[in-house]
């Protein structure tokens, strides 16, 4: 049923989702609102794609291969065939919901419309279709090529055959689904957040310099990387609206984005993408 995937978004996640499914024989649409997105998307899997064909993972053939069934488009009409369109836009909801609108104005009755989102509800973002029952939310780990987890979040609406088909999808991609209810921050980023807030706070209150508080976690805890590292990782800007659905939409003060966040975020200081964050990077 869903031999093409659309992929709306095609940023750190979205295009690492494009080439997963790519990768596992889906003809992919994917789209953003300017070329030069488009352009950095299919970049960064030509990049993603090389690295494995110089560790001998990947035929120069079979690469190819891949980045053909891409196709990169800023119209919105050339997602009308998909049969399964994952969202990877902005984690903003009126810019999710217009998205979802515009999917289930223009996609057959039967195709599943389903959110990357890190913290925005699901059941809201369904009931701004006329399809809830066929809107999901499936959260990719970043990089997408490389992690195994796939969080699949129900909406209040979502049917089971929606689920089971999200699942099968999931497991066709190599990815393991593993099943959450929908609360905002999900489980993942309701347990990740609050300790990445909390590493800022100690950087911000000086308790100790960005190396040692990354270090402490790192050894300490045998995290693969500290905190500090982790948000650069993930996007300084993506940490604040996660923290900010938190801290809304639970209103309990433990979720407070830390002040040095939201003065990162202003200076657009939005780490690894940008070329600064806690740390500084090579573009
Ligand atoms: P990003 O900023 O790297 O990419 C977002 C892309 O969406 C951009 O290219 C932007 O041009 C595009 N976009 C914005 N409005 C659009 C529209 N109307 N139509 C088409 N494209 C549009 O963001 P990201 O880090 O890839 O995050 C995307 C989503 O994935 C967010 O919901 C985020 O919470 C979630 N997520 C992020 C991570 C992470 O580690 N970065 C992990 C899991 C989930």
């Amino acid at each position: 049923m869903e031999e093409i995937i659309g992929v709306v978004g095609a940023g750190t996640m979205g295009n690492g989702i494009a080439q997963v499914a790519a990768r596992a024989g889906y003809s992919v649409v994917l789209r953003d609102v300017k070329d030069e997105f488009l352009e950095r998307g299919l970049s960064a899997i030509d990049r993603s794609l090389q690295r494995d064909v110089d560790k001998q993972r990947l035929g120069e053939e079979e690469k190819r291969a891949v980045l053909s069934r891409v196709k990169a488009t800023t119209e919105m009409d050339d997602l009308a065939g998909a049969g399964f369109v994952v969202e990877a836009v902005t984690e903003n909801f009126e810019v999710k919901a217009e998205i979802f609108r515009g999917l289930d104005r223009l996609t057959r009755p039967e195709a599943i419309l389903a959110s990357n989102t890190s913290s925005i509800s699901i059941t809201k973002l369904g009931a701004a279709t006329r399809r809830p029952d066929k809107v999901i939310g499936m959260h990719f780990m970043n990089p997408v090529p490389v992690m195994k987890l796939v969080e699949i979040i129900r909406g209040i609406a979502t049917s089971d055959e929606t689920y089971d088909r999200t699942r099968a999808l999931t497991e066709r991609l190599e990815k393991i689904p593993l099943e959450c209810n929908d609360s905002p921050g999900f489980v993942s980023n309701r347990v990740l957040m609050p300790m990445i807030n909390e590493a800022i706070f100690a950087l911000h209150e000086s308790v100790a310099p960005r190396e040692s508080i990354d270090g402490i976690m790192k050894l300490g805890m045998n995290h693969p990387m500290g905190p500090l590292t982790l948000a650069d990782f993930i996007g300084l800007d993506v940490c604040l609206a996660i923290l900010n659905v938190l801290h809304t939409e639970l209103g309990d003060p433990k979720y407070r984005p830390c002040p040095l966040l939201k003065r990162y975020v202003d200076a657009g200081w939005l780490g690894r993408k940008t070329g600064r964050g806690f740390y500084e990077y090579e573009r």
